[in-house]
């Protein structure tokens, strides 16, 4: 597909960051572009102008660019899934492995109603555990994740293949290996 080469061909690739032996997909130049930032938003709205959907689910940090600008387009509302500490009201929170400890995610417990059909949007997926994590914060208030969503795979990682085991839809701009 044209569209996914060009929203491909305009992230970098920074090396050995934020650790050595990490090639980290770095969309801000994608961001940065205007031509490549329509590309993007168009995308994914074309995708689910027609799905009914409740509201749009971001992951903190850069889901909350995507999935804000996606979610005003689409006329629906925005509810952030944030890092441990960061929202202010009532929570619920899930826990989750990294390759060297373990992280949080937390949703405001009145975020979305029980039978809300949700997008779920980040950057990226690698071992899918921040997706996994926010899908199970989603379902636990009720709600269904009609279909994450994100700029970028990197299949290798596995976390796509765990989505998939999931059955959780998945849909992906473009991958690198
Ligand atoms: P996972 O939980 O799937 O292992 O990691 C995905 C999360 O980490 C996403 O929230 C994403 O923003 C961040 N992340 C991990 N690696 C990269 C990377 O190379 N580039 C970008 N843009 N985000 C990354």
């Amino acid at each position: 597909m044209l569209d996914a080469n060009y929203i491909r061909d305009r992230i970098r690739t920074v090396p050995d960051w934020p650790q050595p032996g990490v090639q980290f997909r770095d969309i801000t130049p994608l961001l940065q572009d205007r031509k490549s930032f329509r590309v993007l938003v168009d995308i994914f709205v074309h995708r689910y102008m027609d799905q009914q959907l409740d509201v749009v689910a971001g992951i903190d940090a850069r889901g909350f660019i995507l999935g804000a600008v996606v979610a005003y387009e689409l006329n629906l509302g925005f509810v952030p899934i944030r890092k441990k500490g960061k929202l202010p009201f009532q929570t619920v929170s899930e826990d989750y492995e990294l390759e060297y400890g373990s992280a949080t995610v937390e949703l405001h417990a009145d975020a979305c109603k029980s039978g809300d059909r949700v997008l779920l949007i980040d950057d990226l997926i690698a071992t899918g555990g921040t997706l996994l994590a926010a899908n199970r914060l989603l379902n636990r208030l009720g709600a269904q994740v009609v279909e994450a969503a994100v700029i970028v795979d990197l299949p290798e990682l596995g976390g796509s293949r765990l989505i998939a085991q999931e059955q959780i839809p998945l849909f992906t701009v473009c991958q690198f290996d």
